[in-house]
């Protein structure tokens, strides 16, 4: 995440007040988490002992239960946790789940550690803040460097320590815990359909537009896989180790293969390579950070050839290269509304668990769909009558809404 994040996220809702004439109360009421943990992680394995910092902020639950992954990241901060679970409130109120905002994480790199360490750091974050957890009060998942196994060993924990099968406590399991088929691709998927919202609205032609993806894990691959099947030319892509550029057109499942292999992008045979950032200057009509935070940089935007922006990622625009996209009109589709899918399909997880049913995997991106939609009407609707841009847009909406929930709890300000 970017330096200051939470002062970011802080610059984000003044102008949301601004554009709600909201009183200072309430825009600080915004800005307050409701509870911040934060424990040192001590596990021994044999001769070894780890020891890491760990944290669960509970931002707001005026929607809903405390809702956010978990990321185990080096430089995963109290800052940079406190920013996300903040975002994560004003994400599920977007597209109006009912929850609220959380987010966890434990400073560590997963990737110098053996997969018992990592598991054992897992339970061991349960055991540090499984008071506060469970389906009605908060209900962690995935984020950067944690998937479907981590999330079942870390329930596995919390119901030996409850007593009791709990499976709505996390979402993001693995399918024989209860988790929901469609949730590995629901992030890029959420993704696709706003886009393909946007470009019905512009009346644009996917076979004429061209997208660079900037990121390949997860949800960049799936993204790149979407869009390609939906007949968009993908014309350049970058992990970590670097960028492949073609202006004929990319094969995403055959790039995806590599990377299951092991293999980085740059290995693919006969295309252009460069350094990562290349694909962020490129020419392309689309581009797509899905990787890291921060990416999107002022010097980016003065070298910027896209005309739309599409935001997988979470936090990748700093607010001075935010600013300067406004004053070349390049519309972005913020974090909060493009990457919404995956708590979308996460709150599809834990309704079906609580009923003890399974919903089929057509079911799940149907009704996925029609909850991005949703949202992009309502977006782009506020967007266009208040002459802002779609994140103001967003904020200034969700805001408004966790608002109206706190006000019909009877709180004042
Ligand atoms: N970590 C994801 C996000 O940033 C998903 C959170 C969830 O499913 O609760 O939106």
């Amino acid at each position: 995440m970017t330096k200051n994040a939470f002062e970011q996220y802080k610059a984000r809702i003044l102008e949301a007040a601004k554009m709600l004439d909201l009183r200072p109360e309430e825009a600080a009421a915004l800005e307050t988490p409701d509870r911040v943990l934060e424990k040192t992680l001590s596990v021994k394995i044999g001769e070894k002992t780890l020891e890491y910092p760990a944290y669960r902020v509970q931002f707001s639950n005026a929607r809903g239960p405390y809702k956010g992954g978990i990321r185990f990241h080096p430089e995963a901060d109290l800052d940079e946790v406190k920013s996300l679970a903040a975002m994560m409130a004003i994400k599920c109120a977007v597209v109006n789940i009912p929850m609220g905002g959380g987010k966890g994480g434990i400073t560590f790199d997963p990737k110098k550690h053996t997969k018992e360490e990592i598991h054992a750091l897992s339970r061991a974050w349960v055991a540090a803040f499984h008071d506060f957890l469970g389906p009605d009060t908060d209900v962690p998942a995935p984020d950067v460097y944690t998937n479907a196994e981590i999330m079942g060993v870390m329930l596995d924990e919390y119901e030996k320590r409850a007593g009791k099968n709990a499976p709505a406590t996390f979402t993001g399991k693995p399918l024989s815990l209860g988790g929901i088929a469609g949730r590995d691709t629901a992030t890029a998927m959420g993704a696709v359909f706003i886009l393909e919202a946007f470009v019905k609205q512009k009346k644009w032609e996917p076979k004429n537009l061209r997208v660079a993806i900037h990121g390949f894990g997860n949800a960049g691959a799936t993204m790149a896989i979407l869009l390609h099947e939906r007949g968009y030319r993908i014309v350049g892509v970058a992990d970590s180790k670097g960028s492949l550029i073609d202006g004929d057109g990319l094969d995403p499942d055959a790039l995806e293969k590599l990377k299951q292999e092991g293999k980085s992008l740059v290995d693919a045979p006969g295309k252009t390579r460069g350094k990562p950032e290349d694909v962020l200057t490129m020419d392309a009509d689309i581009l797509v950070p899905a990787a890291l935070d921060g990416v999107i940089t002022k010097d980016v935007v003065e070298n910027f050839k896209a005309k739309l922006m599409v935001e997988l990622a979470n936090g990748p625009t700093t607010d001075e290269a935010d600013s300067l996209l406004e004053k070349k009109n390049v519309p972005v589709i913020p974090d909060v509304l493009a990457n919404a899918g995956g708590v979308t399909v996460s709150y599809f997880e834990w309704m079906q668990n609580r009923k003890g049913e399974n919903i089929a995997r057509e079911k799940v991106n149907e009704m996925l769909r029609e909850h991005m939609e949703k949202a992009w009407e309502e977006v782009s609707r506020f967007a266009s009558e208040h002459a802002t841009t779609y994140r103001i847009a967003a904020f200034s909406l969700a805001a408004s809404r966790i608002l109206e929930a706190k006000r019909d709890r009877g709180l004042t300000f």
